[in-house]
């Protein structure tokens, strides 16, 4: 645990850890951890205390595994998060398990993230204020990554918590609601806002310097993404299978456990299948994608 401000501690292992996270510890009038899934030996160190409130940046069970230790906690994430954190099938749906099905992953996913069903007692919103007595922080909605996906902004302490926007990492955007002009929009945002100091869900946890440009940078990677998709629908790719096998959003090679990330590359390729379809630049008939025809070179428009 690492004292960031008055009152404010981090709890991380500095890894990149699943299913873990980066979580803040407010020890105030009111006790408030936001995000709830840190390493297990970040864990003990507030084991022991009372925990009033968790605010959770999201529905994730890597954000929000130990809401359910915590009954007398009162836990608040978006609307738009809730229903994934009552019902294990409705996780399952979310993150594509019902649209490319996989039966040897589906049973043991739950177990292997933590999922506990533990439902939210409250909602947030943009813009809202969350006072623990000396500390307050805003409600920053970031969507993309999920449609409830929310940072919370310090501005006391010139910080703000991006939880998934995390720009030592690749964009992830894997859900039924992720949407990739949403993320860009998100990324833009927190660009605007520029805070001095990020600090992130995963990973080392603090961004000091050059975020403006970082950001940028993470921002890139989905246009980055999005060329290499047009490229291979130009050589002949046409469905979402064949183009999640060349694992454009993992660099080429799907992390293990494979059938897990095959089902996250497709969801993500169907995003930004959805995204280049709205730009005009992809036509899409059952199964099936091209590119459009002002995008199709002279031989394939012939062809
Ligand atoms: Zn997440």
């Amino acid at each position: 645990m690492e004292k960031l401000f008055q009152h404010i501690s981090l709890l991380s292992n500095g890894k990149f850890t699943l299913p873990y996270c980066n979580c803040l510890w407010i020890e105030d009038d009111v006790n408030c951890l936001v995000d709830s899934s840190p390493p297990e030996e970040q864990w003990q160190h507030i084991a022991n205390q009372p925990i009033n409130l968790i605010v959770n940046s999201h529905g994730h069970s890597d954000h929000c595994s130990r809401n359910y230790t915590c009954p007398d906690a009162q836990v608040l994430m978006h609307p738009a998060e809730h229903k994934r954190v009552s019902n294990g099938d409705i996780y399952l749906r979310d993150y594509g398990f019902d649209l490319f099905p996989d039966d040897s992953v589906r049973p043991l996913y739950l177990a292997a993230v933590k999922y506990t069903p533990r439902p939210a007692d409250g909602e947030i919103q943009d813009g809202q204020t969350i006072s623990t007595g000396r500390v307050s922080f805003q409600v920053v909605s970031l969507p993309g990554h999920s449609a409830g996906h929310c940072g919370f902004l310090f501005p006391e302490q010139g910080f703000i918590f991006t939880a998934d926007i995390n720009p030592d990492s690749k964009p992830f955007f894997a859900m039924l609601d992720s949407d990739v002009d949403d993320f860009i929009y998100s990324i833009e945002r927190l660009r605007s806002i520029g805070p001095e100091l990020l600090v992130t869900g995963h990973g080392s946890a603090l961004i000091k310097s050059n975020i403006s440009k970082r950001l940028a940078a993470y921002r890139d990677i989905l246009y980055q993404q999005e060329e290499k998709i047009l490229s291979l629908l130009k050589s002949g790719k046409r469905t979402i299978r064949e183009l999640a096998k060349e694992a454009v959003c993992y660099e080429g090679r799907l992390p293990q456990p494979q059938a897990v990330y095959y089902i996250h590359e497709c969801m993500m390729d169907w995003k930004h299948l959805q995204r280049l379809e709205r730009l005009g630049k992809v036509v899409n008939e059952g199964d099936n994608y091209y590119l459009a025809p002002g995008q199709r070179s002279v031989l394939q428009t012939l062809g």
